[in-house]
Parts: C-alpha cells; structure tokens; sequence
C-alpha cells in the first residue's frame, strides 16, 4: 500500500523508516503482514501499517528512537509463537511490528568459557544446533524451538523439557544486548560468570515480554554435550504414580533427570488418533504415561542400567505397570514425538482452553486431580488433557471442547474454566502463568495474583525505563 494511502501517526513515519531498513526492511501490503499480525493460537487478528525487519542493532536503534519521538507504539516480534498473544498487534493498525528476523548470526561460541555470542533473531533450534557442532549443548528446549527465536525465548523467560536440570532461560543468560525505548543501545554483553557490579539490567529484560526494551543480542551459558541419554516412555496408573517415580529418581541421582514429563491417557490418545505417524509402544493404552529422559557427560556413567534399575523396582511395586525403553536415536524421537505434538493435536481437535500453571512439585498430582474433578464438574464432557513438565512443578492444565461442541461457545467458557482452574492453583500455592508469560490474554488477572507492592514496583519499573509506553502498551501490566 502506497505510504501516503493513510495519514495515522505511524503511517506518517513510514518514509522515514524507509530510508533506514530500506526496502527489503519493511513490509506493508496487508496481506503480506497479515501473518505477522495473527498469533499462533488464531486468538487475535490484530492489523499493522508495517512489518519492519531491520538488518542490524543500529537501525532498531534509529527505527525506535523515531518512534519515541513520535509516541508511535511498537510490537517486538521473535518467532510468534506466543502462547498468550503476545508478539500480536493491536486491532486498530497502530502498532508497528518489529521483527527480529534478520538479526540471524551467531556472533561467538567459546567452548572454554561454555558461553555463545549470539543474535535475537536465531531460532532456538538453529542455537541449539550451533552449540553442538561446537562440542557443546544449549541445554533450552521447547516445542517451538524450530520457529522460536533466541530474542522471543529471553523476552518470554521460556521454560521447557530441561526445566527440572538447567533452570528457565534466564539461568543461561550472562549478558545482554537491548535497545532502550529512547533508541539507546546498551551493551551487556558480558560473559562473566561472576560480576556484581550494581543492580543486575540484564534480568529485567528477561521475562518483560517485549514491555521494556528490544532484546537484540545475548550471551548465553552452555553445558557440556551429553555422552550418554536413556530414555524411558512408562505407563503408570496415575499422576500420582508418576510423581512417584519422580521422586524415585531424584532420591537416586538428581544431576542426570534432564527431563520428566507427565502424560494423561487422554491427550496421548488423541495424539495417536490426529498425529500422522505418533505410535503407542505399548500393547494397550493406560490411564497416564510419564516421560523420563535421563542423560550426562560422564563417559562411564552406567545410565541405561540405572535406569533399568529404577523401573524394575518401579514395576514390581505397581508404581509402573508397563516401560518402553528407547533402544535407538528414532525409538527416542518416537517417544517424544508423543509429547511434542500435544498442542498440534488438541489445536487439530476443536477450541481448547490453556492453563500454563505451576505448584509445588509435591502437589502436582493433587492438583490434575482436583483441577479435573473442577472442570467435568463445571462443563459436561469436556476432555482434560494436562501434559507438560511434572519435574519443575509445571503442568499445562488444557481443556479440549466436547465432542460435537460450538467452539465459539466453548471458547465463551474460558474465564470461567480458568478461575476453576486457579482456584485450586491459589489453594495449592502455585501461580497462574508458568512459563507462557501474560501477553495480551491474562493482564486481567494480575491485579489480583500479583497486586500491592509487587504490582506498583513493577509499574514503576516500566515507567523508568518506556515512559511513554512505545514498547507492547497494555500487555503484562492490566
Ligand atoms: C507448540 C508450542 C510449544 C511451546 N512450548 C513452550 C514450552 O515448552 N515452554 C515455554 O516456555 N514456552 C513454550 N511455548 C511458548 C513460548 O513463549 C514461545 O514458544 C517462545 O518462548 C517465544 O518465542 P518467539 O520467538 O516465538 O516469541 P514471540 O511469540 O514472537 O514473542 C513473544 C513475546 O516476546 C516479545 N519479544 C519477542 N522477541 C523479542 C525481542 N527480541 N526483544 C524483546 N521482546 C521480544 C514479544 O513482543 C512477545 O511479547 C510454546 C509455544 C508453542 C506454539
């Protein structure tokens, strides 16, 4: 669209980015940023004058400031991949989208330090890849890791499978390079392991959800590459049985768990059933499965017998009643695959209602079973499916439609599924939001979880650093 077609202040701006990014840098046919406009989920279709992907640090720098200047608000976007709409602007065409795509190089990996120098715009994939053509291992892993970018997965405080051994993105991150809401670069990128000097910038960033700054760059801390990994797909009779075997292989070695997710019967069901290519190893399906992944750099470390070991005991004493080993790299991938393709498979099946939410490890189980009879109770039908990370406490509680259902009527329940949901997070101590953050979708319920002091501090925060609000205004903050 010509720029001079619509006189919003955005708009007005357009030549001006131009001569920045220049062509290739900007995108402003409607139905070339259409995509870029709707979020993963298809929760909101928002719309943008331009899509502006700049090729470097310097022109997101000259790009913001122009937009400080102007109060024109700006969406950072990495992969768009959010789960809570994040990365997706508004209805009314005033925000300009940000893409980071360009800034695609891995700019150092040092295998002494166990750090990478890296660009926002890397996929997590593409990251993890480099790291082990370097004889190490970025110990960060998501679903999305193929289209989420290193940026987004900062801006999100990303979580995932390695929860439980390495910690959330930021445990990996030493340093940062971000560009401020006035057009300011501030380079962080330091790749101390130790550095108290004041207060720490770079752990704002991460976590803010594109609210304070745009994330260009970062230093991320690596791990050395696994020698061995045994991984286990095994039937338990329920959440509580896994839980148990959970704690049986903490109590045994802690250090070599690099994942345990829980599985209900239900939602690998419906994997197999949608899923071309997901297959049960077992002869029947069970009530829920646990996936243990154990692994470690030790070149004599007797894995695949300890964790026979383990699943003998666990199989004797009812805890396990049936375990799949994978005896090759497809066998794993088969086993994972299961997992992976959960939200494709429920995104295939109808409306669903997600609850990214946490407790305690040791109430993991009460809270499926609570959350469950709380559902069932409140909506005939409706299928429950939580999956997701039991060993860090994180359990993605989602709710498929009933059978035959109206998912725009469905989809009309989600407050109340969710507030049945939360009422027993409350009770058990957890949190609403695990690891998808609050994006567009759950700003509303902050001024209740997180109200007070903690609200109001983080308020200030955002003052100080985008006081004229440039950076996703009215996401995070209600
Ligand atoms: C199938 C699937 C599985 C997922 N599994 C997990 C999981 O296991 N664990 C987990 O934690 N999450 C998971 N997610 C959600 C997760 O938040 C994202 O996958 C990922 O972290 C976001 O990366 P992205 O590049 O797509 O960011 P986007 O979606 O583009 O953006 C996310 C947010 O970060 C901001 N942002 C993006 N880039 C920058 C930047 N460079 N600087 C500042 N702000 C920025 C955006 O404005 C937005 O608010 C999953 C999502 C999908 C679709």
């Amino acid at each position: 669209m010509p720029d001079t077609q619509v006189s919003t202040p955005a708009a007005a701006l357009l030549p001006a980015i131009r001569a920045i990014v220049g062509e290739r840098g900007l995108i402003t046919d409607p139905v070339d940023t259409a995509p870029y406009a709707e979020d993963w989920r298809k929760l909101y279709r928002g719309r943008t004058p331009a899509v502006i992907r700049p090729a470097n640090t310097a022109e997101i720098s000259a790009v913001v400031r122009l937009c400080a200047q102007a109060k024109v608000p700006i969406v950072p976007q990495g992969g768009n991949t959010s789960m809570v709409g994040g990365a997706s602007p508004m209805e009314d065409g005033s925000e300009f989208i940000l893409s980071l795509s360009r800034l695609n190089r891995v700019r150092e990996i040092d295998a002494l330090d166990m750090t990478m120098t890296i660009e926002a715009g890397v996929t997590l994939k593409a990251a993890q890849n480099a790291a082990l053509e370097a004889g190490c291992m970025l110990p960060l892993s998501i679903s999305a890791e193929g289209t989420a970018q290193i940026g987004g997965v900062l801006a999100t405080n990303a979580g995932g499978n390695n929860t439980v051994r390495y910690g959330n993105a930021r445990d990996l991150v030493l340093g940062l390079e971000v560009v401020l809401a006035d057009g300011e670069i501030w380079n962080g990128l330091r790749r101390l392991r130790k550095d108290n000097t004041g207060y720490c910038l770079r752990q704002l960033f991460v976590g803010s959800e594109g609210t304070l700054g745009v994330i260009t760059a970062a230093v991320l801390k690596l791990a050395p590459r696994a020698r061995e990994i045994a991984v286990a797909l095994c039937a338990v009779p329920d959440a509580a049985a896994a839980l148990d075997l959970f704690g049986r292989f903490q109590a045994y070695d802690a250090t070599t768990i690099q994942a345990f997710e829980f599985l209900s019967g239900a939602g690998v069901d419906l994997v197999l059933r949608v899923i071309p290519g997901a297959v049960l190893p077992f002869a029947r399906p069970a009530p829920a499965y646990a996936l243990v992944e154990l692994a470690t750099s030790r070149p004599d470390a007797g894995l695949r017998a300890s964790l026979e070991k383990i699943l003998e005991t666990a199989l004797a004493d009812g805890v396990v009643t049936d375990a799949a080993i994978a005896e090759s790299e497809a066998q794993r991938g088969a086993i994972w695959k299961l997992r992976e393709e959960h939200s494709e498979a429920q995104k295939r099946a109808g409306a669903s209602v997600k609850n990214d939410i946490s407790v305690p490890v040791s109430k993991v189980a009460e809270l499926i079973r609570r959350a469950t009879a709380a559902c069932e109770k409140l909506i005939q039908g409706v299928r429950a499916m939580p999956f997701g990370h039991m060993g860090d406490g994180n359990i993605h509680f989602n709710l498929v439609q009933p059978e035959g259902a109206d998912p725009a009527w469905f989809l009309a329940q989600d407050h109340a599924l969710m507030e049945v949901v939360n009422e027993v997070v409350r009770d058990l101590d957890g949190s609403f939001s695990a690891e998808h953050g609050i994006g567009r979708l759950k700003p509303y319920l902050m001024t209740d979880w997180r109200g007070g002091a903690e609200l109001a501090v983080m308020r200030r925060i955002k003052q100080a650093l985008d006081p004229n609000g440039i950076f996703n205004p009215g996401r995070v903050l209600p």
